[in-house]
Protein backbone atom coordinates (compact mmCIF):
# COMPACT_ATOMS: atom_id res chain seq x y z
CA UNK A 1 0.00 0.00 0.00
CA UNK A 2 1.28 3.47 -0.69
CA UNK A 3 0.67 6.95 -0.62
CA UNK A 4 0.46 8.28 -4.35
CA UNK A 5 1.53 11.60 -4.97
CA UNK A 6 0.45 13.50 -8.61
CA UNK A 7 2.47 16.55 -8.71
CA UNK A 8 1.38 18.85 -11.49
CA UNK A 9 0.20 16.24 -13.62
CA UNK A 10 -0.91 17.22 -17.49
CA UNK A 11 -2.43 14.86 -20.14
CA UNK A 12 -3.11 15.67 -23.59
CA UNK A 13 -3.80 12.82 -26.53
CA UNK A 14 -2.78 15.10 -29.19
CA UNK A 15 0.43 15.60 -30.00
CA UNK A 16 2.36 19.65 -29.10
CA UNK A 17 -0.38 20.91 -26.80
CA UNK A 18 -1.19 24.09 -26.40
CA UNK A 19 -4.01 25.96 -24.96
CA UNK A 20 -5.69 24.40 -21.52
CA UNK A 21 -8.36 22.97 -24.26
CA UNK A 22 -5.46 20.70 -25.62
CA UNK A 23 -5.37 18.84 -22.73
CA UNK A 24 -7.36 15.80 -21.81
CA UNK A 25 -6.70 16.60 -18.13
CA UNK A 26 -5.48 19.69 -16.94
CA UNK A 27 -3.87 20.54 -14.01
CA UNK A 28 -4.09 17.60 -11.45
CA UNK A 29 -1.64 18.33 -8.31
CA UNK A 30 -3.38 15.60 -5.39
CA UNK A 31 -2.26 13.38 -2.70
CA UNK A 32 -4.27 9.99 -2.39
CA UNK A 33 -3.65 8.89 1.74
CA UNK A 34 -1.92 5.59 2.04
CA UNK A 35 -5.31 3.16 2.88
CA UNK A 36 -7.46 5.73 1.24
CA UNK A 37 -11.16 4.41 0.09
CA UNK A 38 -11.24 7.50 -2.54
CA UNK A 39 -14.48 7.80 -5.29
CA UNK A 40 -13.83 9.48 -8.15
CA UNK A 41 -16.77 11.21 -9.46
CA UNK A 42 -17.75 12.94 -12.74
CA UNK A 43 -19.56 12.83 -16.15
CA UNK A 44 -18.71 10.93 -19.10
CA UNK A 45 -15.67 12.34 -20.81
CA UNK A 46 -14.44 14.79 -17.90
CA UNK A 47 -10.79 12.67 -17.50
CA UNK A 48 -11.52 9.73 -14.97
CA UNK A 49 -10.15 6.71 -16.89
CA UNK A 50 -7.08 9.42 -18.00
CA UNK A 51 -6.19 10.10 -14.77
CA UNK A 52 -6.56 6.55 -13.77
CA UNK A 53 -4.05 4.89 -16.70
CA UNK A 54 -1.60 7.45 -15.69
CA UNK A 55 -1.30 6.42 -11.76
CA UNK A 56 -1.41 2.30 -12.88
CA UNK A 57 0.92 3.26 -16.15
CA UNK A 58 -0.97 2.85 -19.10
CA UNK A 59 -0.19 6.27 -19.84
CA UNK A 60 2.38 8.35 -19.71
CA UNK A 61 1.64 12.22 -18.43
CA UNK A 62 2.51 14.91 -20.69
CA UNK A 63 3.85 17.03 -18.05
CA UNK A 64 4.00 16.26 -14.17
CA UNK A 65 5.60 13.51 -12.02
CA UNK A 66 3.85 10.71 -9.89
CA UNK A 67 5.34 9.49 -6.85
CA UNK A 68 4.35 6.95 -4.64
CA UNK A 69 5.33 7.00 -1.30
CA UNK A 70 7.45 9.14 -2.51
CA UNK A 71 9.73 7.50 -5.00
CA UNK A 72 9.20 8.68 -8.61
CA UNK A 73 7.41 5.81 -10.19
CA UNK A 74 6.73 8.74 -13.54
CA UNK A 75 8.86 6.16 -16.20
CA UNK A 76 8.62 3.35 -14.42
CA UNK A 77 6.48 0.89 -16.17
CA UNK A 78 2.74 -0.47 -15.28
CA UNK A 79 4.22 -4.10 -14.12
CA UNK A 80 6.79 -2.50 -11.98
CA UNK A 81 3.85 -0.47 -10.13
CA UNK A 82 1.98 -2.98 -8.54
CA UNK A 83 -1.14 -1.63 -9.19
CA UNK A 84 -4.20 -3.67 -9.63
CA UNK A 85 -6.69 -2.35 -11.74
CA UNK A 86 -9.97 -3.54 -12.47
CA UNK A 87 -11.87 -2.20 -15.94
CA UNK A 88 -14.82 -1.26 -17.21
CA UNK A 89 -15.96 -4.12 -19.22
CA UNK A 90 -14.20 -7.36 -18.35
CA UNK A 91 -10.54 -8.89 -18.72
CA UNK A 92 -10.62 -12.59 -18.72
CA UNK A 93 -8.43 -15.48 -19.92
CA UNK A 94 -11.14 -17.69 -21.50
CA UNK A 95 -9.74 -20.54 -21.92
CA UNK A 96 -8.54 -20.65 -18.00
CA UNK A 97 -11.02 -22.03 -15.24
CA UNK A 98 -12.24 -18.49 -13.09
CA UNK A 99 -10.23 -20.52 -10.23
CA UNK A 100 -7.02 -19.98 -12.51
CA UNK A 101 -8.13 -16.57 -13.92
CA UNK A 102 -8.11 -15.66 -9.97
CA UNK A 103 -4.79 -17.43 -9.47
CA UNK A 104 -2.76 -15.46 -12.43
CA UNK A 105 -1.71 -12.33 -11.29
CA UNK A 106 -0.49 -14.50 -7.81
CA UNK A 107 1.39 -17.54 -9.60
CA UNK A 108 2.84 -14.92 -12.03
CA UNK A 109 4.50 -13.37 -8.92
CA UNK A 110 5.98 -16.92 -8.34
CA UNK A 111 3.34 -17.48 -5.14
CA UNK A 112 3.89 -20.98 -3.52
CA UNK A 113 0.84 -22.79 -4.84
CA UNK A 114 -0.85 -23.53 -1.48
CA UNK A 115 -0.69 -19.75 -0.39
CA UNK A 116 -1.86 -19.09 -3.88
CA UNK A 117 -4.97 -21.39 -3.11
CA UNK A 118 -5.49 -19.78 -0.03
CA UNK A 119 -6.23 -16.91 -0.86
CA UNK A 120 -7.71 -17.58 -4.15
CA UNK A 121 -10.43 -19.43 -2.24
CA UNK A 122 -10.82 -16.38 -0.09
CA UNK A 123 -11.72 -14.19 -3.12
CA UNK A 124 -13.75 -16.50 -4.21
CA UNK A 125 -15.94 -17.05 -0.95
CA UNK A 126 -15.75 -13.08 -0.78
CA UNK A 127 -17.02 -12.38 -4.34
CA UNK A 128 -19.85 -15.51 -4.43
CA UNK A 129 -17.95 -16.92 -7.38
CA UNK A 130 -18.37 -20.97 -5.73
CA UNK A 131 -20.39 -22.08 -7.87
CA UNK A 132 -18.45 -21.63 -11.32
CA UNK A 133 -15.16 -21.77 -9.68
CA UNK A 134 -13.90 -24.65 -11.77
CA UNK A 135 -15.61 -23.77 -14.95
CA UNK A 136 -14.60 -22.01 -17.73
CA UNK A 137 -14.26 -18.65 -17.97
CA UNK A 138 -15.77 -18.47 -21.92
CA UNK A 139 -19.15 -19.60 -21.31
CA UNK A 140 -19.79 -17.19 -18.32
CA UNK A 141 -22.48 -14.39 -18.61
CA UNK A 142 -20.85 -10.94 -18.79
CA UNK A 143 -22.01 -10.02 -15.15
CA UNK A 144 -19.98 -13.32 -14.32
CA UNK A 145 -16.93 -12.68 -16.06
CA UNK A 146 -16.46 -8.84 -14.12
CA UNK A 147 -16.87 -10.63 -11.10
CA UNK A 148 -13.47 -12.83 -12.38
CA UNK A 149 -12.06 -9.58 -13.35
CA UNK A 150 -12.77 -7.86 -9.85
CA UNK A 151 -11.68 -10.74 -8.00
CA UNK A 152 -8.31 -10.66 -10.08
CA UNK A 153 -8.00 -6.85 -9.17
CA UNK A 154 -8.11 -8.11 -5.10
CA UNK A 155 -6.29 -11.43 -4.91
CA UNK A 156 -3.20 -9.73 -4.45
CA UNK A 157 -2.71 -8.54 -0.93
CA UNK A 158 0.51 -6.48 -1.84
CA UNK A 159 -0.01 -4.22 -4.40
CA UNK A 160 0.43 -0.12 -4.14
CA UNK A 161 -3.16 0.71 -4.73
CA UNK A 162 -6.35 -1.16 -6.26
CA UNK A 163 -7.74 1.18 -9.31
CA UNK A 164 -11.82 0.64 -9.93
CA UNK A 165 -13.01 2.01 -13.15
CA UNK A 166 -16.40 1.74 -13.44
CA UNK A 167 -16.29 -1.62 -12.54
CA UNK A 168 -19.93 -2.76 -11.80
CA UNK A 169 -21.04 -0.98 -15.45
CA UNK A 170 -22.15 -4.61 -16.93
CA UNK A 171 -23.48 -5.56 -13.52
CA UNK A 172 -27.23 -6.54 -12.34
CA UNK A 173 -28.64 -3.04 -10.03
CA UNK A 174 -28.99 -5.91 -7.39
CA UNK A 175 -25.91 -7.64 -7.28
CA UNK A 176 -23.94 -4.08 -7.80
CA UNK A 177 -25.46 -3.13 -4.58
CA UNK A 178 -24.19 -6.13 -2.83
CA UNK A 179 -20.53 -5.79 -4.37
CA UNK A 180 -20.13 -2.23 -3.24
CA UNK A 181 -20.54 -3.45 0.15
CA UNK A 182 -18.41 -6.00 -0.27
CA UNK A 183 -15.87 -3.97 -1.21
CA UNK A 184 -16.67 -1.47 1.42
CA UNK A 185 -15.85 -4.22 3.69
CA UNK A 186 -13.00 -5.42 2.07
CA UNK A 187 -11.68 -2.01 2.34
CA UNK A 188 -12.29 -1.88 5.94
CA UNK A 189 -10.38 -5.30 6.66
CA UNK A 190 -7.03 -4.87 4.59
CA UNK A 191 -7.19 -1.10 4.44
CA UNK A 192 -5.52 -0.54 0.68
CA UNK A 193 -5.59 2.69 -1.10
CA UNK A 194 -8.28 2.41 -3.36
CA UNK A 195 -9.57 4.51 -6.11
CA UNK A 196 -13.36 4.00 -7.57
CA UNK A 197 -14.21 5.66 -10.53
CA UNK A 198 -18.03 6.22 -11.32
CA UNK A 199 -20.33 8.69 -12.38
CA UNK A 200 -23.39 7.30 -10.27
CA UNK A 201 -23.28 9.76 -7.31
CA UNK A 202 -25.14 7.48 -5.16
CA UNK A 203 -22.11 4.89 -6.00
CA UNK A 204 -19.52 7.23 -4.87
CA UNK A 205 -21.37 8.76 -1.91
CA UNK A 206 -21.73 5.03 -0.16
CA UNK A 207 -18.29 3.77 -1.49
CA UNK A 208 -16.43 6.03 -0.36
CA UNK A 209 -15.38 8.63 2.95
CA UNK A 210 -13.48 11.17 0.35
CA UNK A 211 -14.99 11.63 -2.92
CA UNK A 212 -13.15 13.36 -5.70
CA UNK A 213 -15.28 15.68 -8.30
CA UNK A 214 -14.10 16.38 -11.91
CA UNK A 215 -15.26 18.31 -13.83
CA UNK A 216 -13.60 19.01 -17.91
CA UNK A 217 -10.30 17.77 -16.98
CA UNK A 218 -10.34 19.50 -13.55
CA UNK A 219 -10.51 18.17 -10.13
CA UNK A 220 -13.22 20.45 -8.84
CA UNK A 221 -13.45 19.57 -5.32
CA UNK A 222 -12.35 16.99 -2.84
CA UNK A 223 -14.20 16.20 0.11
CA UNK A 224 -16.63 14.71 2.60
CA UNK A 225 -20.06 13.23 1.17
CA UNK A 226 -21.21 15.88 3.35
CA UNK A 227 -18.58 18.85 2.74
CA UNK A 228 -19.87 18.48 -1.52
CA UNK A 229 -23.18 18.65 -0.28
CA UNK A 230 -22.96 21.32 2.46
CA UNK A 231 -20.35 23.97 0.77
CA UNK A 232 -19.98 22.91 -3.20
CA UNK A 233 -16.98 24.42 -4.10
CA UNK A 234 -18.05 24.81 -7.62
CA UNK A 235 -21.38 24.77 -9.21
CA UNK A 236 -21.24 22.11 -11.23
CA UNK A 237 -20.53 19.75 -7.80
CA UNK A 238 -23.81 21.75 -6.50
CA UNK A 239 -25.73 20.57 -9.22
CA UNK A 240 -24.12 17.31 -9.81
CA UNK A 241 -24.73 16.31 -6.22
CA UNK A 242 -27.67 15.54 -4.65
CA UNK A 243 -31.35 14.95 -5.79
CA UNK A 244 -32.49 17.61 -7.33
CA UNK A 245 -29.05 19.31 -7.44
CA UNK A 246 -28.35 22.91 -5.86
CA UNK A 247 -30.19 25.96 -7.56
CA UNK A 248 -27.95 28.29 -9.05
CA UNK A 249 -29.35 32.07 -10.00
CA UNK A 250 -27.77 34.98 -11.25
CA UNK A 251 -27.28 38.05 -8.76
CA UNK A 252 -25.89 41.21 -8.50
CA UNK A 253 -24.01 43.12 -5.93
CA UNK A 254 -24.73 46.21 -5.06
CA UNK A 255 -22.78 47.71 -2.26
CA UNK A 256 -22.47 44.90 1.10
CA UNK A 257 -26.11 43.86 -0.65
CA UNK A 258 -27.18 40.80 -3.03
CA UNK A 259 -29.91 41.62 -5.11
CA UNK A 260 -31.64 38.47 -6.50
CA UNK A 261 -33.94 40.62 -9.27
CA UNK A 262 -35.29 43.35 -6.90
CA UNK A 263 -35.11 41.53 -3.94
CA UNK A 264 -31.82 41.52 -1.33
CA UNK A 265 -30.77 38.52 0.06
CA UNK A 266 -29.16 37.80 3.14
CA UNK A 267 -25.32 35.89 3.44
CA UNK A 268 -24.44 34.43 6.83
CA UNK A 269 -20.76 36.31 6.00
CA UNK A 270 -19.81 39.27 3.78
CA UNK A 271 -17.99 37.55 0.94
CA UNK A 272 -14.23 37.75 0.70
CA UNK A 273 -12.24 38.58 -2.15
CA UNK A 274 -14.71 38.81 -5.67
CA UNK A 275 -12.73 40.09 -8.90
CA UNK A 276 -14.32 43.15 -10.15
CA UNK A 277 -16.70 42.36 -13.29
CA UNK A 278 -16.97 38.33 -12.22
CA UNK A 279 -20.11 36.98 -12.78
CA UNK A 280 -21.87 36.20 -9.92
CA UNK A 281 -24.11 33.22 -8.88
CA UNK A 282 -25.98 32.02 -5.72
CA UNK A 283 -26.35 28.66 -4.56
CA UNK A 284 -28.84 27.32 -2.45
CA UNK A 285 -29.94 23.80 -2.13
CA UNK A 286 -33.68 23.00 -2.38
CA UNK A 287 -33.34 21.62 0.83
CA UNK A 288 -32.38 25.36 2.22
CA UNK A 289 -35.68 26.70 0.39
CA UNK A 290 -38.31 27.76 2.90
CA UNK A 291 -42.12 28.28 1.65
CA UNK A 292 -44.36 30.41 3.71
CA UNK A 293 -46.36 33.39 3.71
CA UNK A 294 -43.55 35.96 3.32
CA UNK A 295 -40.45 36.22 1.00
CA UNK A 296 -40.20 36.77 -2.21
CA UNK A 297 -42.96 35.42 -4.28
CA UNK A 298 -43.01 32.45 -6.81
CA UNK A 299 -44.99 30.54 -9.04
CA UNK A 300 -45.66 27.05 -8.94
CA UNK A 301 -45.82 24.70 -11.92
CA UNK A 302 -45.81 21.65 -10.63
CA UNK A 303 -45.57 19.39 -7.54
CA UNK A 304 -43.27 15.85 -7.20
CA UNK A 305 -43.96 12.97 -5.06
CA UNK A 306 -40.75 11.29 -3.65
CA UNK A 307 -41.60 9.08 -1.02
CA UNK A 308 -41.43 11.24 2.30
CA UNK A 309 -40.49 14.32 0.21
CA UNK A 310 -41.92 16.24 -2.21
CA UNK A 311 -40.46 18.92 -5.01
CA UNK A 312 -41.99 21.70 -5.90
CA UNK A 313 -40.90 23.02 -8.78
CA UNK A 314 -40.93 27.23 -9.13
CA UNK A 315 -40.19 30.25 -10.46
CA UNK A 316 -38.51 33.24 -9.16
CA UNK A 317 -38.37 36.28 -11.02
CA UNK A 318 -38.71 34.39 -13.98
CA UNK A 319 -35.81 31.68 -13.22
CA UNK A 320 -36.48 28.00 -12.35
CA UNK A 321 -36.24 26.88 -8.81
CA UNK A 322 -36.47 23.80 -7.13
CA UNK A 323 -37.81 23.39 -3.32
CA UNK A 324 -37.95 20.72 -0.90
CA UNK A 325 -40.89 20.06 1.38
CA UNK A 326 -41.49 17.22 3.90
CA UNK A 327 -44.59 15.76 2.73
CA UNK A 328 -46.81 17.16 4.99
CA UNK A 329 -45.99 21.04 4.53
CA UNK A 330 -48.96 22.52 3.11
CA UNK A 331 -48.28 24.79 0.07
CA UNK A 332 -50.07 28.29 0.88
CA UNK A 333 -52.29 29.67 -1.85
CA UNK A 334 -49.88 32.79 -2.47
CA UNK A 335 -46.65 31.46 -2.01
CA UNK A 336 -43.52 33.13 -1.23
CA UNK A 337 -39.95 32.42 -0.46
CA UNK A 338 -36.70 32.96 1.97
CA UNK A 339 -33.34 31.02 1.95
CA UNK A 340 -31.92 29.90 5.35
CA UNK A 341 -28.85 31.88 5.05
CA UNK A 342 -26.53 28.94 6.34
CA UNK A 343 -27.17 26.99 3.39
CA UNK A 344 -26.64 29.88 0.87
CA UNK A 345 -23.18 30.15 -0.89
CA UNK A 346 -21.67 32.54 -3.65
CA UNK A 347 -20.25 31.82 -6.76
CA UNK A 348 -17.61 33.89 -8.76
CA UNK A 349 -17.31 32.77 -12.47
CA UNK A 350 -18.61 29.52 -11.04
CA UNK A 351 -16.16 28.65 -8.20
CA UNK A 352 -17.33 29.29 -3.96
CA UNK A 353 -16.27 32.09 -2.69
CA UNK A 354 -15.52 32.44 0.83
CA UNK A 355 -16.41 34.60 3.83
CA UNK A 356 -14.91 37.38 5.90
CA UNK A 357 -13.57 36.64 9.19
P1 LIG B 1 -14.01 9.46 -18.55
O1 LIG B 1 -13.32 8.22 -18.13
O2 LIG B 1 -14.24 10.44 -17.43
O3 LIG B 1 -15.28 9.20 -19.30
P2 LIG B 1 -11.74 9.79 -20.34
O4 LIG B 1 -10.56 9.88 -19.47
O5 LIG B 1 -11.98 8.47 -21.00
O6 LIG B 1 -13.05 10.27 -19.56
O7 LIG B 1 -11.63 10.89 -21.48
C1 LIG B 1 -11.30 12.24 -21.24
C2 LIG B 1 -11.18 12.98 -22.55
O8 LIG B 1 -10.08 12.47 -23.31
C3 LIG B 1 -12.39 12.86 -23.45
O9 LIG B 1 -12.58 14.06 -24.12
C4 LIG B 1 -12.00 11.75 -24.41
O10 LIG B 1 -12.67 11.90 -25.65
C5 LIG B 1 -10.50 11.96 -24.57
N1 LIG B 1 -9.81 10.69 -24.82
C6 LIG B 1 -9.84 9.58 -24.05
N2 LIG B 1 -9.07 8.60 -24.56
C7 LIG B 1 -8.51 9.12 -25.69
C8 LIG B 1 -7.60 8.60 -26.66
N3 LIG B 1 -7.10 7.37 -26.57
N4 LIG B 1 -7.27 9.42 -27.69
C9 LIG B 1 -7.77 10.67 -27.78
N5 LIG B 1 -8.63 11.21 -26.89
C10 LIG B 1 -9.00 10.45 -25.86
MG1 LIG C 1 -13.93 6.21 -18.31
Amino acid sequence: MARIDLDHIRHAYKANPVSDDDYALKEVHHSWRDGGAYALLGPSGCGKTTLLNLISGLLHPTKGRILFDGKDVTNLPTEARNIAQVFQFPVVYDTMSVRDNLAFPLRNRGMAEAEVQKRVNEVIELIDLGAVANRRAEGLTADLKQKVSLGRGLVRADVNAILFDEPLTVIDPHMKWQLRSQLKLLHKQFGHTMVYVTHDQTEALTFADTVVVMFEGEIVQIGTPEELFERPSHTFVGYFIGSPGMNVLPVERDGATLMLGHHAIALAGAPAGVKPGAKLELGVRPEYVRLDQSGMPVTINRIEDIGRQKVVRAELEGKPIAIVLSEDEEIPAEPRISFDPKGVNLYADSWRVGTEG
